[in-house]
């Protein structure tokens, strides 16, 4: 079904078949820019359609909650949308086409899921912590790109861990689109946005400010401290600061894998981080 919303010339598809024929018929040589989402969407997400627009002829983004991505059942259920305030914003940044589909129109009772080898990427960090979630997150990325085949992938650094296998994904499969990965859009204190950040009562979103500043501080204590020392450093003043740490980890941008030294200069290292607060799970990352 397609519906024309009243207030701008965005189109609204939720068939796959439906938003294929419209492609096919109407996206001509342009290129397509793909921004795939979970909706509850913030300026995070609009700076990812921003660039699309920026880049390419004609931006498509999706918004759907995948259930198979999401290891904790209380986390999908809590998970917030918020479609009437999405299909608005979206509206306004003159997004072109809307791919909105069921959880049956993704996953058909026949569906075959991608195998791809992911080096090792999804053993670590967000992998541990969340058992299946790159599974989740790599059936769909690699489905949506299927249905869309957009020339350009648009992505957030907010989710380094993810952009990263999705990479190594494209590469390994020899997909035909180029990835493009967005700085993270964060809130003026520092926090970086969420769709879960609704989620974090007022008085604690000062507090979830502090990720951002032990970021910054575990970054200033290069060479001082080893990484190892940096990362201790952190992890306590992230438990000082009220949070619940699951970890805080200076990787290989590449591999992933945690750094025993710092990287010759002119080499970068990423410092990712994952905290609980007030039931929230948050995570972060800055280049060190
Ligand atoms: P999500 O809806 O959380 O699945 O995110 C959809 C896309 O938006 C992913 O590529 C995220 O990395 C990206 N994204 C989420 N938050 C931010 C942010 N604060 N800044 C930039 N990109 C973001």
């Amino acid at each position: 079904m397609t519906i024309q919303p009243l207030h701008s010339s965005m189109l609204i598809f939720t068939t796959v078949r439906e938003i294929r024929l419209w492609l096919d018929r109407h996206a001509g040589g342009r290129v397509v820019g793909f921004v795939p989402t979970m909706g509850a969407l913030h300026e995070g997400h609009l700076s990812l359609i921003e660039a699309s627009k920026r880049e390419c002829g004609l931006t498509v983004c999706s918004i759907f909650v995948n259930p198979a991505q999401f290891n904790d059942p209380r986390d999908l259920a809590l998970y917030p949308r918020t479609y009437e305030a999405d299909l608005a914003l979206l509206a306004d940044s003159s997004t072109d086409l809307l791919f909105f589909p069921s959880v049956e129109e993704i996953y058909p009772h026949d569906f075959v899921s991608v195998e791809a080898d992911l080096g090792g990427l999804d053993q670590v960090m967000e992998g541990l912590h969340r058992p299946g979630h790159f599974d989740g997150v790599v059936r769909v990325v690699h489905r949506l790109l299927d249905i869309i085949r957009p020339h350009k992938l648009f992505m957030g650094q907010k989710d380094f861990q993810q952009f990263t296998i999705i990479g190594r994904m494209i590469e390994q499969l020899k997909m035909p689109v180029r990835l493009v990965v967005c700085p993270i859009a964060r809130e003026p204190g520092g926090l970086a946005m969420s769709s879960r950040n609704r989620r974090l009562s007022k008085p604690v979103r000062d507090q979830a400010n502090l990720i951002f500043q032990i970021l910054q501080y575990g970054k200033s204590k290069r060479p001082v401290l080893s990484p190892g020392q940096t990362m201790d450093a952190c992890l306590e003043k992230l438990r000082q600061a009220g949070f619940d740490p699951e970890y805080f980890e200076i990787v290989d941008p590449e591999t992933l894998q945690k750094i025993k030294q710092w990287p010759e200069s002119g080499r970068l290292c990423v410092a990712c981080t994952a905290v609980w607060l007030e039931g929230v799970r948050l995570i972060d990352n800055e280049f060190y």
